[in-house]
């Protein structure tokens, strides 16, 4: 049911689940339409060994944070975003789409009632997992008859807590994380299964994550595990294009939306080659849990390239800047990106 909020050692936050009060839970028959739902004791649910998820991965989930501002507003970070992006999600996965409304009334509610989890300001953020699933039995391969939605949270730490430590990173030649017209621009439990083994490798040789290629001719990057990549060079802005296999992140629409509004420098959605990435001026990682965060050394092929001197780039710096700005209001939020919770 959640540990006492008093109990919890803010300085010492990372990124595992702490157990909040409450979570969100509602449900849908595949031919009916979601439940309203409501708030229920965070805990363990039961589930038939048959459930669609555990049997064939019907499951699909979303990432997002509510956090304390300088002005101490409790804020989200578009969440209209992620609600139209797990509604793509479950489509995809011929489970029902849920409408804006409840998505961000699930979401609110998880927030409002789990307040006293959320860390002081600069601490760290409570971390919102909204998921849904097939919770009926199923024998043979078909969409289940019945799906359930919960909405969890749980206070995390800051990705970095000193400075900033630019990522070293490894290529891999051995493993794709999606192929066109799979279910890679999807957030897909199964996706993330089947990144475990790349990451626990490349983790055991002392890299930080896996740069992904894509599945036709390795030619051309994709992804930094879970986060969207970007390169800099010239000043040219660059980050693959969304065709198919790179997930559409909200950090990602939001750094091209600073770069083209207010950097107002030369931004290119298109194929980005692996040899663009070594010799690029600034490599970056977005995403919710890393916000963005510098590349200082790629590996590929078993040769090493250091990107800016493993600093920080400055345009790197700026788009970091402008964007955790916004999200602690100690900039104007010109774009309407934050929602209040109070
Ligand atoms: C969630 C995710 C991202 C980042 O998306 P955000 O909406 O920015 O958090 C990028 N790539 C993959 C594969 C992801 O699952």
């Amino acid at each position: 049911m959640g540990i006492d909020p008093k109990a919890i050692d803010w300085d010492s936050l990372g990124f595992n689940l702490t157990e909040t009060r409450s979570m969100y839970k509602a449900v849908c028959k595949r031919e009916g339409s979601w439940s309203t739902g409501g708030l229920i004791p965070f805990g363990n649910i039961e589930l038939s060994p048959a459930a669609g998820v555990l049997n064939y991965g019907q499951g699909v989930f979303e990432g997002m944070k509510a956090y304390r501002t300088i002005k101490n507003r409790i804020v989200i970070f578009r969440p209209d975003m992620n609600a139209k992006r797990i509604s793509m999600s479950s489509q995809r996965l011929c489970m029902p789409a849920m409408d804006k409304d409840l998505f961000l009334r699930a979401v609110l509610a998880t927030v409002k009632d789990n307040l006293d989890y959320i860390p002081p300001n600069g601490k760290g953020s409570l971390y919102l997992r909204p998921v849904v699933w097939g919770t009926a039995p199923v024998l043979g391969v078909k969409p289940v008859d019945e799906y359930t939605f919960i909405v969890y949270a749980s206070p995390v730490g800051p990705y970095f807590k000193g400075d900033i430590k630019p990522l070293n990173l490894l290529v891999t030649n051995d493993y794709h994380r999606a192929a066109p017209k799979g279910i890679g621009n999807v957030k897909a439990i199964g996706n993330y299964s089947a990144s475990l083994l790349p990451l626990i490798k490349a983790k055991n040789e002392g890299y930080d994550e896996v740069i992904y290629l894509n599945a036709g001719d390795e030619e051309l990057i994709e992804e930094a595990g879970a986060a969207n990549m970007f390169i800099i060079k010239d000043n040219v802005l660059k980050t693959p294009k969304l065709a198919g296999s790179i997930l559409p992140g909200v950090t990602r629409d939001s750094v091209l939306t600073l770069a083209r509004e207010i950097l107002e420098i030369d931004v290119q959605e298109t194929d980005v080659t692996l040899n663009e990435v070594c010799t690029a001026d600034e490599v970056f990682c977005t995403g919710t849990a890393v916000v963005v965060t510098p590349v200082g050394k790629i590996a590929s092929d078993n040769k090493e390239y250091i990107i800016n001197g493993e600093k920080i780039g400055k345009i790197t710096n700026e788009l970091r800047s402008l964007l955790i700005g916004i999200q602690r209001e100690e900039r104007e939020d010109t774009f309407n990106w934050l929602q209040s919770v109070d």
